[in-house]
């Protein structure tokens, strides 16, 4: 998609006239993820902070004008630190964007970092317990959170804000096609904005209460053809020896019931295949 021109430079700044804390909202981290930036487009022409400094940010403006999720490398995958990449990696354009985005995280105590889905999904935010007096109001599209992200796919913006004593949010809006995920977008970023103390709140916000889903696994596919057995949507729950995928033929059981995220075919060694979760009361 085109760049919206009210965003045009990368980034905007929006600071109020009391002092307060600052934010930063992310969209477009992977550029065919369009429901945050839609949401930038509407609410930022009229939009006036009345306290603290407000970045909105887009995360990947080349592969936003492509239309792809990046142009070489997983921008959500580039905020670890500087040591943990080769030199081929820091070459990227996303490594260098990376380093760009983290100037501006370093203004911040919080990050909202807004992206959609390939498979088909419910809306659910990944955090952990730092964030639980902001995303307690944020919209009841969202039923369920996820934790433990950080551990098993680190280097995500999330992960980052977490590892400096931040706060790191990160929302799934739903299916990049989703027709609702604009709107779910646009009221995640009042409510934030609200919570964040931002802006004035139009009305009193309600706490929701949602499940909670902790992490554990991430599937690496270990040879150049692991395939599902059939289309997995987002949350599918694994009973134990079930069979998901062919690894090289092989077959990819489930160790114990388990709930599965973002699983995809992939045709090369190596890639993200699928994450493993478990309920968990908080
Ligand atoms: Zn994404």
């Amino acid at each position: 998609m085109k760049i919206p021109k009210v965003i045009k430079n990368g980034y905007v700044m929006k600071k109020g006239k009391e002092s307060g804390p600052t934010s930063v909202i992310i969209a477009g981290n992977h550029g065919n993820e369009a429901c945050g930036i839609k949401a930038f487009e509407k609410i930022l022409p009229t939009l006036v902070v009345e306290k603290g400094t407000v970045f909105f940010v887009l995360g990947n403006p080349e592969a936003i004008q492509q239309n792809k999720r990046f142009t070489e490398a997983n921008l959500n995958r580039m905020f670890r630190k500087a040591s943990t990449y080769s030199a081929k990696i820091k070459k990227t354009y996303e490594y260098k964007r990376a380093q760009f985005i983290k100037m501006i995280m370093k203004e911040a105590e919080v990050c909202l970092d807004i992206h959609s889905t390939t498979n088909k999904s419910v809306p659910f935010i990944i955090c952990e317990k730092n964030a639980k007096n902001i995303v307690q109001y944020f919209p009841k599209n969202f039923t369920k959170t996820v934790s433990g992200f950080g551990d098993i796919e680190p280097g995500a913006t999330d992960d980052y804000m977490n590892l400096q004593g931040k706060v790191g949010i990160c929302v799934e809006c739903g299916q990049h096609e989703d027709p609702k995920a604009e709107k779910v977008a646009l009221d995640t970023i009042s409510m934030f904005l609200q919570t964040r103390g931002h802006i004035k709140s139009k009305k009193v916000l309600k706490i929701q209460t949602r499940k909670h889903i902790q992490m554990d696994t991430l599937y690496y596919s270990k040879t150049d053809s692991f395939t599902l057995v059939k289309k997995l949507d987002d949350f599918y729950e694994a009973k134990k020896g079930e069979v998901i995928a062919h690894d090289g033929g092989k077959e990819v059981k489930m160790k114990k019931d388990s709930i599965v995220v973002f699983a995809h075919d992939r045709n090369k060694k190596g890639e993200e295949a699928f994450l493993l979760g478990r309920w968990v009361k908080k």
